[in-house]
């Protein structure tokens, strides 16, 4: 029997444990309720009650655990394996030492630690649509957008973790403030928070005066309404589509990356928010670069983040440690 890898993803409503095998299969997965409100101390036994449980499990199945992969929401520097940055979904988890914490745990594991999106960018590149690509981008449209680049193979984290943030690019100069600094990111068109905002307007300059029944559309009603064929949310998707073609036109000119891989809940729309969005990035791209890169949809889906986690164990960080200023990751 192979030994099995320790995946934990964390994010601001959920965090999730597994065992995954080397063919990124999840043997045994455990999720819970992110403790965001109770802050850091609660994320934390959330996170190693979960560790604790998936050895207790491998040691059932008399297997071995080779090692412990962590992805978070955040800016994680995978050398030291802290949080340079995290948004208020996870309060108080900017600064926290996740592999050193982890390691005084359970020192006897090698652990990794690196940012969430950049986990399910490791998960599609062994296992999912990025497998017959060396240059990749992963978009994560969820609450928030993410984004991870994959460059000759390797994930491309920048100085302390913080690259590959396409959600505030911005797609338009005079949009309103983010809260990043920028004006018009995109992440306050194509995010779920973002589509429920912009979806809101447009009901409302419809003249949709209902505060309560606005107040509780989302931008799950708006994908909803959009597919059914109603004209106020197609109307809100142009803007949706047409903020997401440009990120992507901008994206593909940096890059010149051979797929873009697009995951998160956002995504889940599927191939006609697909197909529009293809259209709008490409309107908006040079010939020679759009006919090189694909837009596809992500092959794995919700457990993308828990099962790449653990891929950090059989890649050693995806690569990044090799010869990096941070050496192994013990
Ligand atoms: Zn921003």
């Amino acid at each position: 029997m192979s030994s099995l890898a320790i995946g934990v993803d964390i994010g601001g409503t959920g965090i999730r444990s597994a065992l995954v095998d080397p063919e990124g299969v999840i043997v045994k997965h455990h999720a819970e309720p992110t403790p965001a409100r109770l802050g850091r101390e609660a994320i934390v036994d959330t996170v190693l009650g979960g560790i604790h449980r998936m050895i207790a499990e491998a040691r059932l199945l008399e297997r071995e655990v080779q090692g412990i992969g962590v992805g978070s929401a955040g800016q994680i520097n995978a050398s030291s394996g802290i949080v340079e940055f995290a948004v208020d979904t996870l309060p108080d988890w900017q600064g926290t030492p996740i592999r050193g914490i982890i390691r005084d745990y359970c020192g006897h594991l090698p652990i990794w630690v690196d940012n969430d999106v950049n986990a399910i960018a490791l998960a599609e590149q062994h296992y999912g649509a990025g497998r017959d690509y060396q240059h990749f981008i992963c978009l994560a449209l969820g609450t928030g957008i993410g984004g991870a680049i994959v460059e000759s193979g390797r994930l491309v984290r920048g100085s302390f973790g913080g690259a590959g943030e396409f959600g505030h690019l911005s797609v338009q100069l005079d949009g309103p403030r983010c809260s990043c600094g920028n004006y018009g990111c995109l992440e306050l068109y194509a995010s779920g928070t973002g589509m429920t905002r912009l979806a809101r307007e447009t009901l409302q300059a419809a003249g949709h005066a209902d505060h309560d029944e606005l107040a509780l559309y989302t931008s799950h009603d708006l994908l909803r309404d959009w597919q059914a064929g109603d004209a106020l949310a197609a109307r809100t998707m142009c803007r949706v589509v047409q903020a997401l073609g440009t990120a992507i036109a901008g994206i593909i000119h940096i890059f010149n990356p051979q797929a873009i891989v697009i995951g998160g809940g956002v995504a889940d729309a599927g191939e006609p928010l697909l197909a529009a969005v293809r259209e709008a990035a490409h309107s908006r791209t040079s010939a020679k670069m759009r006919e090189a890169c694909a837009i596809l949809p992500a092959a794995i889906g919700s457990q993308a983040g828990v099962i790449g986690a653990a891929t950090q164990v059989w890649t050693d960080g995806g690569g990044s440690f090799e010869g990096g200023p941070g050496g192994m990751p013990l």
